[in-house]
């Protein structure tokens, strides 16, 4: 019986830090086998990556599964109880499938990795009540949802007292903006704000469970997102800093950070609830 077969959920899979996030977990988190759940909007995105995940099975020495959830778009609130249903039932599926092949399930990962930015054009005193709520309903209250529902089913599927040896870790995808303010990123800073305090309580309340939480703020990194802040930064100031990053080539590469984040998870010495930075160190 392999003592490390992971199953791993992201979400916003299909590209940038999410999808480079997969491919570092097969490479790098010492997993034997990993058993994927790949959440996001776009099917198509999905299955190319859950292909380039499979051909990396030999060269890692590393068995590869997979499902791909897709269509999930996590702003509607209308969808939300059947979406997470939905990946319920492939985490089910997948779980069974370690049963019956004996190779059972030894660490359970949530990588709460989709997010967007909100309108970097707008001052705080710009925003309305109703485009908050919208932001905050996809970066915050779904994250909420996945992330309870994710850990009553997990320690609901590996009782301490059968499981032991059962690890379960939560992840979310932050940001600088959770610990310092910058202007024109009042929504997106509140939001990592939120994600960053309710990963730190649930470390508590889970510590006895074989529960551990991280905030990972993977730098400013070299994607669409960046692309996304210098087109539309409302302040002068940042944006020149971005600017002058992006064409020094200071950007961080998005491999170089979600190697850091599977080596955290990996060597598991990181404290529960914390906030972790890629520049850390
Ligand atoms: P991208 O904009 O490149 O990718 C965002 C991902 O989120 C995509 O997979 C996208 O899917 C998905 N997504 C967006 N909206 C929804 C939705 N409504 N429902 C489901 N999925 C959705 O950004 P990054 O890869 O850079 O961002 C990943 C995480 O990293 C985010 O949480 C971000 O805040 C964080 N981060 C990024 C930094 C950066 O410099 N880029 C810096 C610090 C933190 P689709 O293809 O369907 O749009």
């Amino acid at each position: 019986m392999s003592s490390h077969h992971h199953l791993v959920i992201i979400t916003g899979a299909n590209r940038g830090f999410g999808a480079s996030v997969a491919h570092s977990y097969v490479a790098n988190s010492g997993a034997d086998t990993v058993s994927f759940v790949l959440v996001g909007r776009n099917q198509q995105g999905l299955d190319s990556v859950l292909t380039s995940l499979r051909k990396l099975t030999s060269e890692n020495n590393v068995a590869v599964k997979g499902a791909i959830v897709g269509d999930v778009d996590l702003a509607d609130m209308e969808r939300l109880d059947n979406n997470l249903v939905r990946i319920q039932a492939a985490v089910t599926e997948l779980r069974n499938e370690s049963i019956q092949s004996k190779n059972v399930i030894s660490k359970s990962v949530l990588i709460n990795n989709a997010g967007s930015i909100g309108d970097l054009s707008k001052t705080a005193k710009e925003m309305t009540w109703q485009e908050t709520r919208a932001y905050l309903d996809f970066n915050v209250v779904s994250f909420v949802g996945l992330t309870s529902a994710f850990l009553k089913d997990t320690l609901g599927a590996y009782p301490k007292e059968q499981y032991p040896g059962h690890k379960t870790a939560i992840v979310s995808i932050s940001s600088l903006l959770a610990v310092q303010p910058f202007s024109n990123w009042s929504l997106y800073a509140a939001g990592k704000a939120a994600r960053d305090r309710f990963l730190g309580v649930i470390a508590l309340e889970e510590k006895a469970n074989n529960v551990k939480t991280l905030n990972y703020a993977p730098g400013p990194l070299n994607n669409d997102m960046q692309a996304d802040v210098r087109r539309t930064l409302g302040d002068k100031e940042q944006l020149e800093i971005y600017d002058g990053m992006h064409k020094s080539g200071s950007l961080v590469n998005m491999d170089d950070s979600s190697r850091k984040l599977v080596l955290l998870l990996k060597n598991d010495e990181y404290t529960t609830g914390g906030h972790i930075d890629f520049y850390d160190e």
